[in-house]
């Protein structure tokens, strides 16, 4: 049966009556919405969903569960805000508004799952890697591809070690000291990036220092509409980043870093992206020719939040014997979006379909990206369709150039 919950003005106090009113409804974004281009529905574009959070906070319109299936099914990708010549500032309107829908709605055991996750085990890095070990353990005797076909993680590794006493030195002349975001996720699915990252770092002449007893930078958490769960990670991580000094804190996960640099004002200017920095401060001369035909794919938080696309292209474009080739539509999000993969996998799927017919008309052998989910999103697409394309985060493609043999 359906269930309206009327509403009175001022039952969404976290959206901003500002925010909701800079949007023109002029519909320039539309093409660029993933779920828009999939669907054709007003409804499922961003000016769909800003209308009808404004009519939830005008109190003009009953908040209906059916309705907030549309909110759901945003990729919070911000390619709309990227777009928007009003200035619409999309990423703080769906954080906001799926905080409000998770106080109205009814409850449902796939959201008290993904929150108590999120809340209990990712906030949690050492109970992640227990987590993580059991499931490469797993994954050895072949338990998860019988217990989940389809989509799957990565074959994990050794998860991502902390040098001892938490330092990595620079490689030749110390010219910056950077600190080094280990995160939740990456550490466990994908620490070979890591890896790559920090010999990069060391390799630019930067001393590397990793905080102890850092934790999720909340990211995941507020993209879920957990505010206050990401609020108080952000806290015990401020605490954290204030025992030492530091010129940068490098990230090479997107969604962390638009994380960070929006809501961490005690990083103000600090906070950069891996690729970023490294155009910033250089790499020394490549030792090696990356002879290989690549191309990119723009994650959303890099490209849309961060502004973010010309440093990682000059980087892969520098590299010695590399053939850069374009795909069509490189900042169209992959379907991949935290969580979004696992709680809304019908949507996910479709919109990884045009994303892997843009990418296999590249004949590339390597697509390159800079962030975790693109990672597992494009793998696991293009090994259902049996391409031998392969998936690098930028870090290991840029550190074929010095060290071939360690990627
Ligand atoms: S979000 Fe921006 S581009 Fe989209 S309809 Fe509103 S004003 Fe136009
Ligand atoms: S964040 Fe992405 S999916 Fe959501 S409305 Fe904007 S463009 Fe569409």
């Amino acid at each position: 049966m359906e269930t309206k919950v009327p509403v009175r003005r001022d039952s969404f106090p976290l959206l901003s009556d500002d925010d909701l009113a800079t949007c023109v409804h002029c519909g320039l974004c539309l093409d660029a919405c993933p779920t828009f281009r999939v669907t054709g529905l007003e409804t499922e574009s961003p000016r769909g969903r800003i209308y009808l959070m404004t009519q939830w906070k005008r109190g003009t319109m009953p908040f209906q569960e059916e309705q907030v299936r549309h909110i759901d099914l945003c990729l919070g990708c911000r390619t709309c805000e990227a777009v928007c010549p009003s200035g619409v500032p999309y990423g703080r309107i769906i954080e906001t508004g799926r905080a409000e829908v998770e106080a109205h709605r009814r409850p449902s055991l796939k959201r008290w799952a993904s929150r108590t996750a999120l809340r209990q085990l990712v906030a949690y890095p050492e109970r992640l890697r227990a987590m993580g070990s059991v499931t490469r353990a797993a994954q050895r005797i072949g338990l998860t591809s019988m217990l989940r076909p389809g989509r799957q993680l990565p074959q994990l590794r050794r998860p991502f070690e902390r040098p001892l006493g938490g330092i990595a030195p620079a490689i030749g002349q110390r010219k910056h000291r950077v600190a080094f975001l280990v995160g939740c996720v990456m550490p466990i699915m994908y620490p070979q990036s890591h890896e790559a990252a920090v010999k990069l770092l060391q390799l630019a002449g930067c001393e590397v220092w990793f905080p102890k007893n850092e934790r999720c930078c909340g990211a995941l958490l507020a993209h879920n509409g957990d505010l206050e769960g990401a609020e108080v990670l952000r806290e015990d991580n401020t605490r954290v980043y204030a025992a030492q000094n530091f010129d940068a804190l490098i990230v090479d996960s997107a969604g962390c870093g638009a994380h960070l640099k929006d809501f961490y004002p005690a990083l103000k200017g600090r906070v950069k992206d891996l690729t970023e920095w490294l155009a910033e401060i250089g790499l020394p001369e490549p030792k090696h020719d990356v002879a290989m035909r690549v191309t990119y794919q723009d994650a959303c938080h890099l490209a849309h939040a961060q502004r973010i696309r010309k440093p990682p292209r000059d980087l892969i474009r520098s590299l010695p014997g590399v053939e850069f080739v374009e795909m069509r539509h490189p900042d169209i999000c992959c379907g991949a979006a935290g969580l979004y993969s696992t709680l809304e996998p019908d949507m996910s799927n479709r919109i990884l379909q045009e994303k892997l017919d843009d990418l296999l008309t590249t004949g590339a052998e390597v697509v390159t990206a800079a962030n975790p989910g693109c990672q597992m999103q494009l793998e696991s697409g293009l090994r259902s369709r049996g391409s031998k394309m392969r998936v690098e985060h930028i870090s290991e493609l840029l550190l074929r150039a010095y060290e071939p043999a360690a990627v």
